[in-house]
């Protein structure tokens, strides 16, 4: 049954509205923004994954053709049209996404001028929040508007640090906005957890990232560390989850029990 023809029923736990962000390219947001929401969707939970980048990424990891799309978040952004009609089945039943596409790179330059730019994407979450036990909201790899849309409609962030030479660059920069957005915007905007991504237990450069991030970090780092694997890379182009694609792998494993961490948090 699509979104729109089920009878819609508020959650009964808080929602937990999550900006998955880190202005660095490719260091695994996507990729847990599907990954996550499948887990947790096999946790009961009840999932909506808001496409926030105009890569789209999260919107093919999940199967969905762009061409076959009514309705994405830059109509309910720009064009005013319902959230309701924008969201989207997936494979998973209990995760639903606002799709983007490529036109949404236009939406920075067209919310300019617009007075509440920044609570635009806050006002459409409220809209449907209460429907679902996590928004999650898979950022673009930048600080410009839209992440700052995003962080004013996050109660928290995650922060997916990539296990590599430089993990931290840029990381402080991304403190000062949370800093900034905190003090002039959203006050109560915490961080509800950091990743670390694409470990991998043979090098020695992988555990001492991990060790300056907890020095950085402290019991803000997960527990749950996602390993690089193959099988995480290649699953979005069968438009599939980990868990759906490669069940019994060490990539999916770590995604369920990080799943099991978040619900610990909240
Ligand atoms: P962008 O900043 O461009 O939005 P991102 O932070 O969303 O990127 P992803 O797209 O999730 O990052 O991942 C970047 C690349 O790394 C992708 O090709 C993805 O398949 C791959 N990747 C992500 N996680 C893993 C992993 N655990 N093991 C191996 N490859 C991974
Ligand atoms: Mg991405």
């Amino acid at each position: 049954m699509s979104y729109k023809d089920q009878r819609r029923f508020n959650v009964d736990r808080k929602t937990q509205v999550i900006a998955i962000i880190n202005q660095k390219g490719g260091v695994g947001k996507s990729t847990t923004a599907i990954n996550l929401s499948a887990a947790l969707s096999e946790n009961k939970r009840k999932v909506l994954l808001v496409d926030f980048d105009p890569q789209g990424n999260a919107t093919s990891g999940y199967g969905i053709d762009k061409e076959t799309i009514d309705s994405d978040i830059y109509d309910v952004l720009i064009n005013e049209s319902p959230i309701e009609d924008a969201i989207c089945d997936t494979c998973e039943k209990n995760v639903f996404i606002v799709p983007a596409t490529v036109e949404l790179s236009g939406a920075e330059i067209e919310l300019v001028n617009e007075e509440n730019r920044e609570s635009k994407l806050k006002e459409i979450i409220d809209q449907v929040k209460d429907e679902f036990d996590y928004v999650f909201i898979d950022c673009p790899p930048s600080l410009g508007i839209l992440s700052i849309d995003a962080f004013m409609a996050a109660d928290s962030v995650i922060i997916p640090i990539q296990c590599e030479y430089y993990a931290l660059e840029g990381v402080t920069k991304l403190m000062e906005s949370i800093k900034m957005v905190k003090e002039n915007l959203n006050p109560d905007l915490e961080i509800f957890g950091v990743l670390m991504t694409m470990y991998d237990s043979r090098t020695t450069l992988s555990k001492q990232v991990v060790e300056e991030v907890r020095k950085c970090f402290g019991n803000k780092v997960f527990k749950t560390m996602i390993p690089r694997s193959v099988k995480v890379a290649e699953a979005p182009s069968y438009g599939l989850p980990i868990t759906q694609y490669a069940r019994i792998t060490k990539g999916s494993l770590a995604y369920m029990r990080l799943a099991k961490e978040v619900t610990r948090r909240g």
